[in-house]
């Protein structure tokens, strides 16, 4: 029994469509039949050689149906609908684990990196990497959630900023475009910032208050006026994480949710006048993606999507790559 899929061959080739043999679930692993997987940006990494080996298949925004399970899972059924996102299950040993923190252990996995993921009509995946979708969520929408929307939402959720707070969401794209619908849905007073006047429209509509259009020269002492209790980086820019630092208000925080391609530097004085303080969050795993997909369905947060076939995965990798996805592309699999 084959089934198609897309491929990275090898360490900096380019992606291609392939059939291969229907994998068989391990030990403590379920096979999915995937219905729909997200095109993340994050899909490139394994094409430029963080995979440990190839070929690989990529894709961690996986959703579909359990189809067969391995030995020593008893937690999960065949029929049951899940996801998979970046967390790809860990070992439960280490300190990180020992603390419950699954996604900072050192021997964490990685969906569609440490194994083959989504980009498939079947993947295998451990247990606990496995999060319940929701009654009422269709795959294509929980797709995206599972990276995209559990990197805002979980990052958001654990920084303790008082609900009724100002948030300011940095970018809207595939993580800002979410960022706001959830900022939003958790009490806070959003101001988005980013570059052009055409995305005021939109910012509103996803639940913005406010909109500061960053290309316009007075837009950082507009901002500082605000005073944002916390700044959401969710576009990776080093310039705009150097200049929104200094709009934060006192005791507020910098949320980094994207990885910079470049370092930054920070003026020490703007953090140590108004105890300013710079935190990451690295998304979070598989309980936490059940939570995202439960607050977005009860709260009425979605993916704004473009959907594209498995077989237009190449396509679809090289317009999100040009920015010309908005906001978030899925591959949709056959029925
Ligand atoms: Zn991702
Ligand atoms: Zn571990």
């Amino acid at each position: 029994m084959s089934m198609k899929c897309a491929v990275f061959p090898e360490k900096g080739g380019a992606i291609k469509i392939t059939t291969v043999p229907i994998p068989e679930p391990k030990d403590g692993e379920v096979r999915i039949k995937v219905m729909a997987c997200g095109v993340c940006h994050s899909d490139l990494l394994i094409q430029n050689g963080y995979s440990t080996s190839y070929p690989r298949i990529p894709g961690h925004e996986v959703a579909g149906i359990i189809d067969k399970i391995g030995k020593g899972v008893d937690n999960f059924k065949v029929g049951d609908k899940v996801g998979v996102g970046w967390f790809g299950g860990c070992c439960h040993e280490v300190n990180a684990c020992d603390d419950d923190d699954w996604v900072c252990c050192a021997k964490g996995k990685a969906c569609g990196s440490s194994y083959d993921g989504g980009y498939a009509e079947y993947c295998c995946a451990p247990h606990d990497a496995l999060a319940r979708i929701p009654e009422g969520m269709s795959f294509e929408k929980a797709g995206p959630l599972l990276c995209a929307g559990i990197t805002v939402f979980n990052g958001i959720r654990n920084q303790h900023v008082k609900a009724g707070s100002l948030v300011c969401i940095q970018g809207i794209g595939g993580l800002g475009h979410l960022a706001i619908q959830f900022a939003k849905r958790l009490g806070y007073e959003v101001v988005a910032f980013s570059s052009g006047a055409d995305k005021e429209a939109l910012a509103i509509q996803l639940g913005a208050k406010h909109y500061i259009d960053g290309s316009q020269p007075d837009a950082i002492k507009r901002l500082t006026k605000m005073a944002p209790m916390m700044v959401v980086i969710t576009g990776p820019s080093k310039k705009a994480v150097e200049s929104l630092i200094p709009t934060i208000h006192v005791g507020g925080k910098l949320l980094l949710l994207a990885a910079l391609p470049e370092p930054f530097s920070v003026d020490g004085t703007a953090l140590l006048s108004k105890k300013v303080s710079i935190v990451g969050w690295p998304s979070g795993d598989s309980r936490d993606s059940q939570d995202t997909m439960k607050f977005s369905l009860n709260n009425g947060v979605e993916a704004m999507t473009e959907t594209f076939p498995l077989e237009k995965a190449v396509e679809a990798l090289q317009k999100m790559e040009s920015g010309k996805v908005r906001f978030r592309a899925v591959l949709v699999m056959k029925q």
